[in-house]
């Protein structure tokens, strides 16, 4: 794994969300103050709460330095919709100053047994797939490894001020990297995020707890591999290259072929498995033939199947598959042998679910 650091934004700052225990006591050496005060610090952070007035044990001259020396809020929480399900949609918008006013979405998605986050990596996409509400945004800007870890930590906050109601999980306990924008095109925070997540001092959070998804990015994949091994998800959505090329334009450049070879090298450990991402689009990638190249390109000792539910947006060109055509399609894998399951959508109610993801950025 590649040493740790914080992420320095566009005025250099190091930021809070991010940052190590060491980077902090070099702070309070510099300044004077005791080497304890970085631990309580941390653990306010790994709370979620970013803000030091907010941090009740740590004196008003450390708050001081704090707010002059870091980024403390990389973040400001602009939006929360609940959805009828638990799910809660949050949009946050970047603090800062050539990019205020730009917005991001991430989805809290709690279980009964587990609490998941799906945050975003960048404001808008780099690729334009066309059945993906994100897409049609454009790309505005890489997000920063501090302004991805706040999402975590700022929806902690959230969880532990007002709690789900029911018997709903109320800890993060699995992050996916499924929001808006992709990740590997956006290495740099990607790597830096993931280091904090995984780091002793920060959230301590398993590989295996950390998924990204990726439409396919080769290189990337093999580096993300190397460095870090955390679950790996593949937007697939359809194993034609012809019809691939259109659905996930990045096919282009990395084919299936590619693809394939590059997931056969991805490292796994015992019980692991790749998800291969699949929306089924009515009438495009769910025929008969769609199937076929399915079961000849998955690999079931290594990979799952995952069929998604098209959730349509305002103006988007697809329709989805009807529920009774995707448990055909599903039924037709499962008798392949291919682990296939089809997932649940979560938060349709407040544009949460899978695609729907765009913020509205002209409605702060
Ligand atoms: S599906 Fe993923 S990679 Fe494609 S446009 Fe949407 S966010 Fe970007």
């Amino acid at each position: 794994m590649p040493n740790s650091s914080s992420t320095p934004n566009n005025n250099d700052k190091p930021q809070l969300p991010v940052i190590s225990q060491s980077e902090l006591q070099d702070l309070m050496k510099k300044h004077g103050q005791p080497a304890f005060r970085a631990k309580q610090v941390i653990d306010w952070r790994n709370k979620g709460v970013l803000n030091p007035d907010a941090m009740k044990n740590i004196p008003g001259e450390l708050r001081h330095i704090l707010n002059a020396e870091l980024i403390c809020e990389p973040l400001r929480l602009v939006r929360r919709e609940c959805s009828v399900d638990g799910t809660r949609k949050y949009v946050f918008a970047l603090n800062r100053p050539r990019f205020s006013g730009k917005m991001v979405e991430s989805v809290l998605i709690p279980e009964q047994s587990r609490g998941t986050v799906c945050i975003s990596s960048q404001v808008g996409c780099v690729l334009d797939c066309p059945f993906c509400h994100t897409g049609t945004q454009g790309f505005e800007a890489n997000l920063t490894a501090g302004e991805i870890v706040a999402q975590v930590l700022m929806i902690k906050a959230d969880l532990h001020n007002e709690p789900l109601a029911g018997d709903l999980h109320n800890e993060v306990t699995h992050i996916v990297y499924m929001g808006m924008g992709e990740p590997l095109a956006n290495e740099t925070g990607l790597h830096d995020s993931l280091i904090a997540l995984l780091s002793d001092d920060g959230l301590k959070l398993s590989r295996r707890r950390i998924t990204v998804s990726t439409s396919g990015l080769v290189p990337q994949i093999n580096r993300l591999g190397e460095a870090f091994n955390v679950n790996l998800a593949i937007s697939l959505h359809s194993a034609i290259d012809s019809l691939r090329d259109t659905l996930v334009p990045i096919n282009k450049k990395h084919p299936l072929k590619q693809l394939r070879d590059c997931l056969n090298r991805y490292s796994l450990g015992k019980q692991r498995h790749i998800t291969l991402e699949y929306v089924l689009l009515k009438e495009t990638n769910d025929r008969e033939e769609d199937i076929r190249a399915l079961i000849d390109f998955v690999n079931p000792e290594r990979e799952r199947v995952n069929l998604i539910q098209f959730n349509p947006y305002p103006g988007s060109p697809y329709d989805g598959s009807s529920k009774e055509h995707m448990s055909k399609f599903a039924q037709q894998l499962i008798s392949k042998g291919i682990r296939a399951t089809v997932r649940r959508s979560r938060g349709q109610d407040i544009m949460a679910a899978c695609g729907q993801l765009k913020a509205e950025t002209s409605k702060e």
